[in-house]
């Protein structure tokens, strides 16, 4: 029987036209696109799709936390229908969206694909339809039980992936994790790279408090003072560290320390990851990562940065306590952090 996706448009390039103030998303997409696939369809083995279109069509950049339950919401509804799902969204943000879903759709029985393009579908030279059918094969032929994102010839998993490149059609990857698929004349899927069969375990939640996470980038002049501001408000139960290197910060300065100790003693988890691009934070290296160790500040491993802030949204979101949050983090729930042990 010819499998049947689902394509949730929710904007992005891949979508827009070219306007007097820049490119913006355009009217109509949902049907233009249902054509360009019919006219491809003949000469690809492409599997029957409906288009689905979210209300308001935005660029990824304007996305906030309070989109992601919709667009999980637009898939949960119609999750029975389909055999998979493709969701389209803007470059910008996609990485953090595929991560967000991961944690909302965990054990996930069918795939969830995040595509998009670098150059709109209507365009010259456009590589909307070269993702888009690479997406729409994968997600109709193999049992891919994640959330993952297709771009530029590759399937990354989504709670690994970033985007790297502001105008290369490869403008994704996952620095610490292997390509899931890969395609030459011939689509190549790693099979052994594959999340293991789990037991469905959604959560959407209704609300996510915009202020609950922050992100705090380490950097040489870092004020302490703007850090305790940061620090200070009473709606913030994570911070996401962006530190140097295996997880090191300037432990000489006393102020900046008492900050992010004081943050955690009021029971906000601090997860440490690096500002590098490949390898993990190993906070017991040097004395710069150890004063982080002491005030109870956590390993992010080798988290991205898009992983660890819509992880710790989606625990603050169930309610958990810190303790419980802190040995979550250090714990994959679904692929997004390489443990040792
Ligand atoms: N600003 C666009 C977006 O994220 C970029 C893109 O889609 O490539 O929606």
């Amino acid at each position: 029987m010819k499998r049947r996706i689902l394509i949730l448009h929710t904007g992005g390039t891949i979508g827009m036209e070219a306007t007097p103030g820049g490119l913006k998303p355009m009217a109509g997409f949902g049907p233009l696109l249902k054509r360009r696939l019919g006219e491809t369809a003949s000469a690809a083995p492409l599997p029957d799709c409906d288009v689905v279109e979210l209300d308001r069509l935005i660029d990824s950049a304007n996305l906030q936390p309070a989109q992601w339950p919709v667009i999980a919401g637009e898939l949960v509804r119609r999750w029975e229908a389909y055999d998979g799902f493709v969701v389209l969204h803007g470059t910008d943000t996609m990485a953090w969206t595929a991560s967000a879903l991961s944690f909302m759709l965990r054990g996930l029985d069918k795939p969830v694909i995040l595509t998009g393009a670098q150059i709109p579908l209507t365009a010259p030279r456009s590589d909307a339809l070269e993702n888009l059918e690479m997406a729409l094969i994968l997600a109709a032929q193999h049992p891919i039980r994640e959330v993952s994102i297709c771009f530029g010839r590759k399937l990354l998993r989504g709670n690994r992936s970033r985007k790297i490149a502001t105008d290369r059609f490869d403008a994704f990857d996952s620095p610490n994790y292997p390509p899931i698929a890969e395609a030459g004349i011939k689509i190549a899927l790693h099979r052994e790279l594959l999340l293991a069969a789990e037991a469905k375990a959604f959560f959407l939640p209704e609300h996510f408090e915009p202020e609950a996470v922050a992100v705090l980038t380490i950097h040489p002049g870092l004020s302490s003072p703007v850090v305790e501001v940061a620090l200070s408000s009473s709606h913030l139960r994570g911070v996401v560290l962006r530190s140097y290197g295996v997880g090191n910060v300037p432990e000489a300065d006393a102020r900046l320390l008492a900050a992010l100790g004081g943050a955690v003693a009021r029971g906000v988890t601090v997860i440490n990851t690096t500002q590098c691009v490949f390898g993990a934070v190993a906070q017991d290296t040097y004395a710069t990562g150890t004063a982080l160790a002491r005030i109870g500040v956590v390993s992010g491993g080798d988290m991205t940065l898009e992983a660890a802030f819509a992880k710790l949204h989606v625990l603050i979101a169930e309610r958990l306590g810190p303790e419980e949050i802190r040995a979550r983090m250090v714990q994959p729930l679904c692929g997004e952090i390489t443990t040792t042990a």
